[in-house]
C-alpha cells in the first residue's frame, strides 16, 4: 500500500493540536496484542482518511484471524490468571478512574483526533464523545466495588447465595459514528465486571482507539486485559464473533451485520449483545412548545451528520402545525454550519466515508422519485470531502423507503398525523425499536405516549440525551441487551449459585 507521509503531514497540517499531529506522525498503527504494539502477521495495513479533505491520516495494522487467535491467547491468559478477574474491586476501580482522567487530560488531542479521523465537529467531539466516554469509565469505575450477590432465604438447614462473576473473555465490536464513546460504552462495564477484552474498532475510524490503547498502557492495566485488533469485519470481525475461546461477543452496528454475528456465535454459544439500528419516530402534537421542538427535532436528526443510531428521523406532526413545523424546520436547517469539522463554527460535519456519502445520495434520489417533497437540501455539497446538505423530506407517507430504511446520513422525513392513536400507530409502524420522542406540554399524554411507543428510550420534550446512568438499547430489530447504567453488568457477569449445608 502507498506510504502516506506526504498526506499525514498535509492532513496533519489541518491539526491544531501538536499532541494529535505528534501521534498521526508516529508511523503506522499496531495492534495492541498481550500489552504490546504488534504488527499484523501478515504484515498488511490499511489507510484511514479524513472524510472532510480525503487525504490520508495513516495507515492501520490489518489484523485478521492469526492476530485474532493471539489477542484471545492473551485475553485468556490474563483472565485465567486473575491478575484483573481477582484483585480487589478498590484496585480494578483506581484503574478505571485513571483512564478516565487520562482521557480528561487528554481531550483536546482525542477531540481532534475523532475529528479528522470521523469528520465529527470538534466541538461536539469535545463535549460529547470525549467528555462522555470519560464520564462512563468514571461511572463504571464506580460500579466495580457495588456488584453484590444475594443471599436467599432457602431451606433453613441450607445457606444458599450468588456470586456475581465475570464472563471471561469478551469480543467488542464497533462501529465508525462515536469511536470513542462506543469503546468506553464496551471497555467499562466489561473492565468493571472482571472479563478481559478483545476490541476491534470500525475500519474506518481505528484512530482514537489505538490512542485510547496508549493510554490503557500508561494506566498499567496488566497486559493483556485490553487487546485491540483494526481490520476489517470479514477477517478481524468475523474471526472474533466465531471464535471458540470468546464467552461473549458485543456488537453495535448494522442489523445486517448483527445478525451474521448472531449466527456466528452459534458455534460455541458464546452471549451476544447486539445494538443495532433504528427508525426513531419523534412526535409533535398542535401543543408542543415549537420554539424547543423545532430546533430540537432539527439536532435530533442532524446530530452527527445524522450518523446516529437513535436520530429522530421519522418527524411525525399533527395535521392542524404541519405547514408550520416544516416552515420552521427548514428555516433553521437552512441555517446550520457545514464544513470541517475542526473549524469552531461548524455544526455539521461531512459523512465519515465515500461508501456512506454514496449511500445518502442515493436516498435524496430515492426519495424524490417516492414523491416526497424537499425543503431544503436534497443534495451533496460542493468540493473536496463527504459533505451531504441538511435534508428534510415532507409529505412523507410512513410506507415509502425513506421512511422504512435506515439512511444513516442528515435526511428528515416529515410526517403528518391525525390524533394520539395515529401517531402512536405510525410511529410504531417500524421494523426498529431503538428510540423515540415525543413533544407536548401535556403531561397526561406525555406518559401515556410514552408507554404507548415500543423502544428502547423515549424522550419527552427532547431529544438525544444520553448518560451513562441510564440504559440503552432496542425493540425489535434495534437489537438486545442493554448497555450503560447497572443493566449492561447484566451482560458481562455470570451468576453462580451456592448451596452450603449447615
Ligand atoms: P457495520 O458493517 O455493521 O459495521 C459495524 C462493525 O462491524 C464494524 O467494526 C465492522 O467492521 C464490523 N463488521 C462488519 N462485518 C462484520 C462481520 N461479518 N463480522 C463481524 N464484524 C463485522 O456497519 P457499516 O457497514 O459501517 O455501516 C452500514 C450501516 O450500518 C450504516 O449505514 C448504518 O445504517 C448502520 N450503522 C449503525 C450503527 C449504530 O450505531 N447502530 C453504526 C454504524 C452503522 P468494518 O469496519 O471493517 O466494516
Ligand atoms: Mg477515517
Amino acid at each position: 500500500m502507498a506510504a502516506a507521509t506526504p498526506s499525514v503531514e498535509s492532513a496533519g497540517n489541518r491539526a491544531r493540536s501538536s499532541a494529535a499531529l505528534d501521534f498521526l506522525k508516529a508511523g503506522p498503527k499496531k495492534l495492541l496484542i498481550g500489552g504490546k504494539w504488534v504488527a499484523a502477521k501478515s504484515g498488511k495495513t490499511f489507510e484511514t482518511l479524513n472524510p472532510a479533505t480525503e487525504e490520508v491520516l495513516g495507515l492501520v495494522g490489518e489484523g485478521d484471524k492469526a492476530d485474532v487467535d493471539e489477542a484471545v491467547k492473551a485475553a485468556r491468559k490474563a483472565f485465567e490468571e486473575g491478575q484483573w478477574s481477582k484483585i480487589g474491586p478498590h484496585q480494578r476501580a483506581r484503574y478505571l478512574f485513571k483512564i478516565a482522567d487520562l482521557i480528561e487530560q487528554h481531550a483536546d488531542e482525542l477531540a481532534e483526533l475523532e475529528t479528522l479521523d470521523n469528520g465529527k465537529a470538534k466541538t461536539q467531539a469535545l463535549a460529547i464523545d470525549v467528555a462522555g466516554a470519560a464520564e462512563t469509565f468514571r461511572y463504571y469505575g464506580g460500579w466495580c466495588s457495588k456488584i453484590y450477590g444475594e443471599t436467599n432465604p432457602s431451606d433453613p438447614s441450607m445457606f444458599n447465595y450468588t456470586l456475581r462473576e465475570p464472563v471471561g473473555v469478551c469480543g467488542q465490536i464497533i462501529p465508525w459514528n462515536f469511536p470513542l464513546l462506543m469503546a468506553s460504552w464496551k471497555l467499562g462495564p466489561a473492565l468493571a465486571c472482571g472479563n478481559t477484552v478483545i476490541l476491534k474498532p470500525a475500519e474506518q475510524t481505528p484512530i482514537t482507539a489505538l490512542r485510547l490503547g496508549e493510554l490503557i498502557l500508561e494506566a498499567e492495566l496488566p497486559d493483556g486485559v485490553v487487546n485491540i485488533i483494526t481490520g476489517f469485519g470479514p477477517g478481524a470481525g468475523s474471526s472474533i464473533s466465531e471464535h471458540p475461546d470468546i464467552d461473549k461477543v458485543a456488537f453495535t452496528g448494522s442489523a445486517e451485520v448483527g445478525k451474521i454475528i448472531l449466527k456466528a456465535s452459534a458455534g460455541n454459544l458464546k452471549r451476544v449483545s447486539l445494538e443495532l439500528g433504528g427508525k426513531s419516530p419523534n412526535i409533535i402534537f398542535p401543543d408542543a412548545d415549537l420554539e424547543q421542538a423545532v430546533p430540537g427535532s432539527m439536532m435530533g436528526v442532524f446530530f452527527n451528520s445524522g450518523q446516529v443510531c437513535c436520530a429522530g428521523t421519522r418527524i411525525f406532526v399533527q395535521k392542524e402545525v404541519y405547514e408550520k413545523f416544516n416552515e420552521q424546520l427548514t428555516k433553521f436547517s437552512a441555517g446550520m454550519t457545514m464544513g470541517d469539522g475542526l473549524d469552531p463554527k461548524t455544526m455539521m460535519g461531512p459523512l465519515v466515508s465515500k461508501e456512506q456519502f454514496d449511500k445518502v445520495k442515493g436516498y435524496l434520489e430515492l426519495g424524490k422519485k417516492e414523491g416526497a417533497r424537499v425543503t431544503v437540501g436534497g443534495e451533496a455539497g460542493s468540493g473536496k470531502g463527504y459533505f451531504v446538505k441538511p435534508t428534510v423530506f415532507a409529505d412523507v407517507n410512513n410506507n415509502m423507503r425513506i421512511a422504512r430504511e435506515e439512511i444513516f446520513g442528515p435526511v428528515a422525513a416529515t410526517i403528518p398525523f391525525k390524533d394520539e392513536n395515529d401517531a402512536v400507530l405510525q410511529g410504531n409502524d417500524t421494523t426498529y425499536g431503538l428510540a423515540a420522542a415525543v413533544w407536548t406540554r401535556d403531561v397526561g399524554r406525555a406518559h401515556k405516549v410514552a408507554r404507548a411507543l415500543k423502544a428502547g428510550t423515549v424522550w419527552v420534550n427532547c431529544y438525544n440525551m444520553l448518560d451513562p446512568i441510564s440504559p440503552f438499547g432496542g425493540y425489535k430489530q434495534s437489537g438486545f441487551g442493554r448497555e450503560l447504567g447497572r443493566h449492561a453488568l447484566e451482560l458481562y457477569t455470570n451468576i453462580k449459585s451456592v448451596y452450603v449445608k449447615l
